[in-house]
């Protein structure tokens, strides 16, 4: 075996916490999967890979201003007066991710739009596990 790190949710969350957005790719096809998955999701090879996708760009797909969030964002000081847009990106290869939307005025979803550009800004949380850091994205 090479020393390349296995395709595992807890490998794929501890590049996260070294600000590293990894994705595999799958050898056969050529196509993305993230997060990370050992069995590519289009074609079922096992043939798979790291592929680094920390310097991409991307694409507002749809979000979500939530006022009523789950304990994890209410945690971090969300709730009905402080509420927090969440959203899915498209990567300019085509994977996609949901993260936190920063920069943004989830109290005025109308100023967000659809295919606005985004970039990676990965949000540092303190858990109770320690500091972890989750995928996030600001206006580009
Ligand atoms: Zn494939």
């Amino acid at each position: 075996m090479s020393e390349e790190k296995e395709i595992l949710q807890s490998n794929y969350l501890n590049f996260l916490n070294e600000k590293k957005l990894m994705g595999s790719k799958c050898k056969k096809c050529g196509h993305v999967d993230l997060p990370p998955r050992k069995i590519c999701s289009k074609c079922l090879s096992s043939d798979t890979g790291w592929i680094d996708l920390t310097n991409l760009s991307g694409k507002l797909s749809t979000f979500s201003c939530v006022y009523v969030g789950t304990k994890r964002f209410l945690d971090r000081g969300f709730d009905q007066k402080n509420p927090y847009a969440f959203g899915v990106v498209t990567l300019e290869n085509g994977a996609a991710i949901t993260g936190l939307l920063q920069g943004v005025d989830p109290k005025k979803p109308e100023t967000i739009k659809i295919g606005m550009n985004l970039k990676l800004k990965f949000v540092e949380v303190q858990t109770p596990a320690g500091l972890q850091v989750d995928v996030g994205f600001e206006p580009a």
